[in-house]
């Protein structure tokens, strides 16, 4: 890591700031602060994880942007903060299609009975009750799009696999643990030329992958098949759907080879589905913002911040389930802690972040006030792991303060996040880029991965169990310790910009990330 510098020699350096130090600390131990003691103990003996992660993922489940499920999730962060004594509440900043999930039934009927292991994609219509049952065919390579064009009736009817067929279905470590280097190679090779061949049987219809379930649907199809494999085994991604009356589904790559090749060797295999998703009015799209009021400048903010939404595979787990028990747990052991902190301490829980950080662009552009006057933002969204990596966004003076806040994290927290000063700003990714945008100091906790981008991110296996608690609660220790340093800090914090090094691509100097709007009315054409 580029620029990284120890933090405990920050700490040596700025030790004066500590409210509490009587003399200069050892070089890798946190200074004494009696509040920071008294965080670590309550997090440590009187955690709230299980409970909130039980209740939310398990008893709510996913959030998906428009959904029930995700009003009833923040009705129920509401009503946890008022059982602690927190202000909390919604703010509309839009409105989208509402849809809720339903049963589903996904089955092979021929040339044998399988229920099958998939599940319709987010937003997808469903069967009106009834069972669709069809012939499957695989999407045809055609040469280019009239001839595509001629051959579309004969998807009228029929259920179309549209993915490629994996040639392998185990991920690529357990090929480097058991393969040779040969069949290794080999496996790459083959792989790269299927979905380059795969890549021009879309692009030759005259479709891409957003527009050709709609071609399908539009010519008779009655069902639309994907297998969007995430590289791990039992995981897929699922994202929405593109179909506007028939139902989208997606397959695991063990059911989805299973088809393809019955398919292929002319045996002409059925599916049967039954999907009762429905279409829902449109509904406001909401972030909960919760509040401890600052006594001395209570016009200056600091800012808890995770995404409060997620896709719907699994219950958000991870995404961004983690993140955001994270900073109501951070935010529980400051009421109990710090019930009176110097400056405002809010929590952003942000909606539909997975469709472009609407939520925190939507408060970025209606809170011009917080924005101005913001000390710090903490933003957490990259699975369950340990805080290893804090970067300070291309704010200049970051290396002060944030090395002056985490001198008062115990030293095993701390000993394990790599710093990047002054770092670059973020374009995107997560909401601390809607900060940064406006060139707030707006920051990220970045987890260590526990392979979050196979396994976890937006697929159907983010759930609980993957939720490593001790991490969390690491995590959760980490924020409210940093929250607190950034309320007390008798400097409000620099936002001195870097001066951002030549682009390489275009010879020009860089610039600084430009605020984006929100989407405010979504998934309504
Ligand atoms: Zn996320």
């Amino acid at each position: 890591m580029k620029n990284s510098k120890k933090l405990f020699l920050a700490a040596l350096l700025l030790a004066a700031f500590s409210v509490t130090a009587q003399r200069r600390p050892a070089a890798s131990a946190a200074i004494k602060n009696p509040i920071a003691e008294a965080i670590v103990k309550e997090g440590n003996d009187n955690s709230q994880l299980e409970k909130l992660a039980t209740e939310l993922m398990d008893g709510i489940g996913p959030r998906l942007v428009g959904t029930p499920e995700m009003k009833q999730a923040g009705d129920w962060a509401i009503a946890t903060y008022n059982k602690w004594g927190i202000a909390a509440k919604t703010e509309k900043w839009g409105e989208w299609q509402g849809w809720q999930r339903g049963v589903s039934h996904i089955d092979m009927t021929f040339p044998r009975a399988k229920s099958l292991e998939g599940m319709q994609l987010a937003w997808s219509p469903g069967t009106n009750g009834k069972t669709v049952e069809a012939e499957v065919m695989i999407l045809p390579y055609l040469e280019d799009s009239l001839s595509f064009a001629k051959w579309l009736p004969a998807s009228k009817g029929k259920i179309i696999l549209i993915s490629m067929s994996q040639p392998t279905g185990r991920p690529d470590y357990n090929w480097e643990e058991f393969g040779t280097k040969e069949s290794i190679e080999k496996m790459k090779k083959d792989r790269e030329v299927l979905t380059a061949s795969w890549n021009k049987r879309i692009s030759n219809s005259g479709y891409n992958a957003r527009t050709l379930p709609a071609a399908l649907e539009k010519a008779g199809a009655v069902g639309v098949v994907t297998c969007n494999w995430s590289r791990g085994f039992g995981v897929n991604k699922i994202f929405g759907a593109y179909t506007k009356n028939v139902p989208s589904v997606d397959i695991s790559v063990e059911d989805y080879g299973l088809l393809y090749r019955l398919a292929e060797a002319g045996i002409k295999p059925k599916m049967a589905l039954k999907i009762d998703s429905k279409m829902l009015p449109p509904t406001d799209a909401f972030n909960i913002v919760g509040e401890l009021k600052g006594v001395e400048k209570p016009n200056e903010y600091v800012m808890l911040s995770a995404h409060f939404d997620s896709w719907d595979g699994g219950t958000g787990a991870t995404d961004n389930g983690t993140g955001t028990i994270v900073m109501m747990e951070a935010m529980r052991i400051l009421k109990k802690i710090y019930p009176n902190p110097k400056r405002t301490i809010l929590v952003g829980h942000w909606g539909s972040e997975e469709q472009g950080l609407n939520g925190s662009r939507g408060f970025v552009e209606d809170h011009p006030e917080v924005v101005e006057n913001l000390q710090a933002l903490f933003n957490q969204d990259n699975g369950t792991g340990r805080v290893v990596n804090i970067n300070g966004q291309g704010f200049l003076h970051s290396y002060e303060y944030i090395s002056r806040w985490l001198t008062a994290v115990p030293s095993d927290i701390r000993q394990q996040i790599e710093t990047n000063f002054p770092g670059t700003p973020g374009t995107g990714g997560s909401d601390f880029a809607s900060f940064v945008a406006a060139g707030a100091p707006g920051f990220s906790l970045s987890s260590n991965s526990w392979l979050y981008g196979s396994y976890t991110w937006h697929t159907n296996r983010d759930t609980y169990d993957k939720i490593v608690f001790d991490d969390v609660r690491n995590n959760a220790i980490l924020t409210a310790i940093l929250v607190y340093m950034a309320c007390e800090d008798p400097e409000k914090t620099s936002r001195e910009k870097i001066k951002l090094p030549i682009n390489s691509r275009t010879g020009q100097p860089g610039t600084w990330p430009e605020p984006r709007k929100a989407t405010r009315k979504g998934g309504m054409e």
